[in-house]
């Protein structure tokens, strides 16, 4: 293999960037209305397209996912403890803990990384006023199954959907599953507005809620109704995202077409898979995710991490560490490794490659060829 080390690095992801003139162009009217923030016209249409987009009821946007995750527990008063899954990023527990309530850890299904059904009535106490899953990689949580039991014991359900934008079970869009989806609009993620997120909903008055508790809760001019917070979305961003949006589709066919040179280049490697959705899954094209078994494959993960570093290529090891691990979480009983075995094992296989839109087609072939030799730039 003569392939030498990449005088430019490889990132995991880029932001898709709309047209530099067709943006400050737009630009020119946010910045002659004075109207910066508090629900302006880029917002308005933002919202109304994103909706029809995402085929919602109700969405609200917001400043970010973060927020609007925080924002979702509250509306939906949750309190006590709530099961969700430790094979996420950071933010879909800190949203539980900020609003006072304790996680409770719940184990993965080995093959969809998604929380496990058949595991989560066994953590059910009288405390439990929610189940919190993630669509992590994009891949939909077991929804039916998830909202039978939750039916069956009275509690809330919320997606952590920041992976799954655009992502379809059948013919039903992502986010018409459980009571909220949040989605968030990061530039790593696929869909953005530099920074933002939103939650959608099918229940009017919640909608209504959302919207109050994302403003201060401010009713009108003398009415401050509840204890909101700041959550708002600036004009510019949703500008972006207006920019963004006519993009959006463009960018996801063509990591569609990159998903399909990674199947080839990496197709019989024993011990290293590309995780794949659901049969009946449209997926959202967020995330180029492999794993790697390392008794078959005779390298861990982290050696395959290491020699595509020392080539330029900077891959990222998401979801690692798990969340329970982290030091203000693995005290709880339910962080204990012992009770998360396939979480640990998959924290420790999952590699995300480098995947959007402006990859040549020969730099897939480079990264798959890296990690098929097994070997660093300096071997
Ligand atoms: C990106 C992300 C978030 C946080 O979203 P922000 O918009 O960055 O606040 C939450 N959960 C998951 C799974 C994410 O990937």
């Amino acid at each position: 293999m003569n392939i030498s080390k990449l005088e430019q690095p490889i990132y995991v992801t880029r932001p898709l960037m709309p047209s530099y003139d067709l943006y400050t162009e737009k630009l020119k009217d946010i910045w002659s209305s004075k109207w910066l923030s508090n629900q302006g016209p880029q917002h308005i249409e933002l919202e109304d397209k994103l909706k029809a987009y995402l085929d919602v009821d109700h969405l609200s946007l917001f400043n970010n996912g973060t927020t609007a995750l925080t924002v979702a527990i509250q509306a939906l008063r949750l309190q006590g403890e709530v099961i969700t899954t430790p094979f996420s990023f950071p933010a879909t527990t800190h949203a539980l803990t900020w609003n006072g309530i304790t996680p409770v850890f719940c184990d993965i299904d080995p093959h969809t990384m998604t929380i496990d059904p058949t595991k989560i009535e066994g953590l059910i106490t009288s405390k439990t006023s929610a189940i919190l899953g993630v669509h992590v990689y994009g891949i939909p949580c077991h929804v039916e199954e998830i909202e039978r039991i939750a039916d069956r014991h009275g509690l809330k359900v919320i997606y952590d959907g920041a992976h799954s934008f655009g992502a379809m079970i059948d013919d039903k869009p992502i986010g018409s599953f459980g009571d909220i989806t949040m989605f968030s609009f990061h530039p790593t993620k696929l869909f953005h507005t530099s920074e933002g997120g939103a939650l959608v909903c099918a229940d009017e008055n919640l909608k209504q809620r959302i919207d109050l508790l994302k403003n201060f809760g401010i009713k009108n001019e003398t009415e401050v109704i509840m204890p909101g917070i700041n959550g708002k979305m600036n004009e510019m961003s949703a500008l972006m995202g207006l920019c963004v949006l006519d993009i959006v589709d463009g960018e996801r066919d063509r990591r569609a077409q990159l998903r399909q040179l990674y199947l080839e280049g990496l197709a019989n490697i024993p011990g290293v898979s590309v995780v794949a959705v659901q049969d009946n899954v449209i997926n959202s094209q967020q995330y180029m995710v492999i794993r790697i078994n390392e008794d078959e494959f005779g390298q861990s993960r982290d050696q395959t991490y290491d020699n595509l570093k020392s080539y330029n290529i900077l891959a990222r090891k998401y979801f690692f560490p798990l969340i329970s691990d982290y030091p203000c979480y693995n005290q709880l009983p339910t962080a204990a490794a012992d009770r998360l075995e396939n979480s640990t094992v998959i924290s420790n296989q999952v590699l995300c490659l480098p995947f959007y839109g402006e990859l040549k087609d020969s730099d897939i072939e480079v990264i798959c060829q890296v990690i098929k030799s097994k070997r660093s730039c300096y071997e």
